[in-house]
């Protein structure tokens, strides 16, 4: 999935979960079943980091600033740093670690084009709702 629904997605299961220390949890979790379903990304990693810096930039934006919700949403990012770093040269592909990454968990399959508006409105929704339940 992209990075910014990654964000909304972990974001949203933060302001969720429990205890502020189970939202990284569940943002890690979100990652792994994000990642198995069907989806498209972008190509170019800058509108990639891009949409996802806004995404946090709305929720900060819109007042939200539950430690919670923001790392829940981070921590759910995390695991594409190492795609990152991968695309970038920086590491080798059997240097990645993360299950849905190194093949341990299945990729979901690429979606087309009309995947990404539905990752857009769906993460805009969550982001929105965050908003008026946090602030
Ligand atoms: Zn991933």
């Amino acid at each position: 999935m992209c990075v910014f629904t990654h964000f909304a997605a972990g974001a949203l299961l933060g302001a969720f979960s429990p205890h502020v220390a189970l939202a990284p949890v569940v943002g890690l979790g979100s990652h792994i079943v994000l990642d198995v379903i069907p989806h498209r990304d972008f190509e170019n990693m800058k509108v990639e980091i891009g949409l996802g810096i806004l995404a946090l930039a709305v929720l900060l934006a819109g007042g939200v600033y539950s430690w919670a919700v923001i790392l829940g949403g981070l921590a759910a990012v995390l695991p594409d740093l190492e795609n990152l770093l991968w695309k970038l040269g920086k590491i080798r592909e059997n240097q990645k670690i993360f299950p849905g990454h190194v093949g341990f968990i299945p990729h979901g399959k690429p979606a087309g084009k009309i995947n990404l508006i539905l990752q857009f409105i769906l993460s805009a929704a969550a982001l929105i709702f965050l908003i008026r339940i946090e602030v």
